[in-house]
């Protein structure tokens, strides 16, 4: 008999899964480039992750996306991690390798900046101060993301002051922390403002930070994809500020991957967004 060769797959683990959004965004991908793949959610509990890890290769996985809670505790296994992931202390894409090493990347970064460049090609990052609601998982990924393309100062305030210190500590003295209550107070000449936190998000609470220190020329995007037009967004958008929504950051971060598991880049462009959106 022939050894035909074998049908890629890929997918995501997290636990829960049922929300991801990633197996609608992959599927149709798939489907446009008119791949022979499969992309797969998995629900893994903490204490599996390691035999999954084990399996998911010989079973024909090429990779997979990682999702919460797994994206810290990955790096504990995987073989080579990439110096982005290491600096954020999370993974997001793996690869799995033919010589069996597991290669861990974060792609939050690189989607949170091309969703900015393809949807606010005017904004320069470095025109001032970046302003950063939240500090965790995803604002290490975010605040990677600015240091990169030269913001000259970020201002991060998160609800619990620690955490805040801690990423100026990780990421040095282009950081100044504010307190919570003093939020407001980092608009004041920002360029760019960012909510990382999950406020605004369907089902929790509102962002209500007042928006009174904003200046129009400021550039304000939200992690929160649902709803895609959050309170801050449209505040901001009142004000005459460009504003840009979530969803793009996470088209864009699945793009590598897909690319490195399938072959083929995938284009990010209204077609993937309703696709998203309508599943
Ligand atoms: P996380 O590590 O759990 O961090 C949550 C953040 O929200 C922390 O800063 C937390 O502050 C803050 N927060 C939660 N409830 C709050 C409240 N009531 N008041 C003030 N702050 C509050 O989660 P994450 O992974 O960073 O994700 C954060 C958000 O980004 C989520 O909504 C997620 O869906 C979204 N996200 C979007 C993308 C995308 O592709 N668009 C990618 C990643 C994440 P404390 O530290 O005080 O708890």
């Amino acid at each position: 008999m022939t050894d035909l060769p074998r049908i890629p797959l890929a997918g995501v683990i997290g636990h829960p899964i049922a929300h991801s959004r990633s197996p609608a965004l992959h599927g149709f991908w798939l489907k446009r480039y008119g791949i022979k793949g499969h992309y797969i959610p998995m629900d893994v509990a903490p204490q599996d992750l390691r035999q999954a890890l084990e399996i998911l290769p010989k079973l024909g996985f090429v990779g997979i996306n990682v999702t919460i809670p797994h994206k810290e505790a990955i790096l504990q296994i995987a073989d080579v991690i990439t110096d982005r992931a290491a600096l954020i202390g999370a993974a997001n894409t793996l690869i799995f390798r033919k010589d069996g090493r597991i290669h861990a990347d974060n792609t939050d970064g690189a989607g949170f900046m091309a969703n900015l460049r393809q949807n606010a090609p005017h904004w320069n990052p470095t025109a001032g101060p970046a302003a950063v609601f939240g500090a965790g998982g995803a604002a290490r990924a975010v605040i990677a993301a600015l240091i990169e393309v030269g913001v000259p100062e970020i201002r991060i305030a998160n609800r619990t002051r620690p955490r805040a210190e801690a990423m100026r500590v990780d990421f040095g003295a282009k950081l100044t922390v504010y307190d919570w209550v003093q939020a407001p107070n980092m608009l004041e000449g920002a360029a760019t403002v960012i909510n990382t936190t999950s406020l605004g998000m369907s089902g929790k609470s509102d962002f209500r930070v007042p928006l009174d220190a904003l200046e129009k020329t400021a550039l304000v995007t939200d992690l929160v994809y649902n709803p895609l037009k959050t309170h801050l967004l449209i505040e901001a958008e009142s004000k005459g500020c460009t504003v840009v929504d979530g969803l793009g950051m996470l088209l864009h971060q699945a793009a590598p991957g897909f690319e490195r598991w399938f072959g083929h880049r995938p284009e990010v462009d209204e077609a993937t967004r309703c696709a998203v959106l309508s599943a």
